[in-house]
């Protein structure tokens, strides 16, 4: 994967480097998720797949990127350690330059709510982008975890980066057996047994799990194509409620608006894209 700048207003855009003849570029947009089973998998009209999108668009969010072009030379996005710090990491290598053109931000204008199953994810109008999450798992080594996030506050690359996807050992067995997530190792997960997690080096967050959760959340969310400005409520959320949400919040042009947030309601002042440099 080769991240490279990209110009004002394009956003999150995959292309595809291994697919000759075929429309292969994916806008990173939530009308074009098509599968939320283990991630969260994008495709464009011609069918072509990018999968894994998350933990990269959470970095990005992140970073401060608006508007970025990554070349893929396969269907998935690497998994890295299956945390967003990598990525993170090296677009801090890379840095970061102002765009000649403003911001704009996605208001939500009017309470949003979904349910599926016993998973509850809402969306309320607020003056920054902030998230109360919780987990409940029955297992005593995650059981019931809560974390609340507010941009200005709270810090993407210390308190959420670098927290890991995780499953579970018999979940693991199952997927491998069935030829899914070969790759998938202790190197790039948590896998939690009844007593403990199995990894040796144990966990980087006494809850890593919830604020993986919240990550998952932020890289979904900004397949809005742009910042959100809201608060944000969910029990067990995961991406295909994530993804719901989004369909659920534009289905309703009353629901939301798009801002350079230049007026004086909020706090926040007019900001400029950033892309790669
Ligand atoms: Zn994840």
């Amino acid at each position: 994967m080769t991240l490279c700048p990209a110009e004002p207003d394009s956003g999150v855009v995959f292309v595809r480097k291994d697919k000759r003849g075929q429309e292969a570029e994916v806008q990173g947009r939530f009308d074009n998720v098509c599968d939320t089973a283990l991630g969260t998998t994008l495709r464009n009209e011609d069918g072509v797949n990018v999968a894994t999108v998350e933990h990269l668009c959470a970095a990005l969010w992140g970073a401060g990127i608006d508007n970025v072009r990554i070349e893929l030379s396969g269907p998935e996005v690497p998994i890295m350690d299956g945390s967003a710090y990598p990525f993170v990491f090296l677009i801090e290598c890379a840095g970061v330059v102002e765009q000649p053109v403003a911001r704009r931000w996605l208001r939500v204008r009017r309470p949003v709510e979904v349910e599926i199953g016993n998973s509850r994810l809402a969306v309320y109008p607020s003056e920054i982008f902030s998230a109360d999450l919780a987990i409940e798992f029955d297992n005593r080594v995650i059981d019931r975890q809560t974390y609340r996030f507010a941009e200005g506050e709270s810090g993407f690359k210390r308190e959420i980066s670098r927290a890991r996807t995780f499953g579970f050992v018999e979940d693991v067995e199952r997927m491998h057996a069935a030829g899914l997530a070969l790759g998938g190792s202790l190197d790039n997960a948590v896998v939690v047994g009844d007593d403990g997690v199995i990894n040796e080096e144990g966990l980087r967050y006494q809850d890593e799990f919830v604020r993986h959760k919240l990550l998952d959340c932020i890289g979904d969310f900004f397949l809005t194509g742009h910042r959100m400005i809201g608060h944000v409520e969910g029990i067990r959320p995961g991406h295909r409620i994530n993804n719901e949400l989004l369909r659920a919040v534009f289905a309703d042009d009353s629901n939301w608006s798009m801002s350079e947030l230049d007026d004086a309601v909020f706090s926040k002042a007019q900001e400029p894209s950033l892309a790669i440099a």
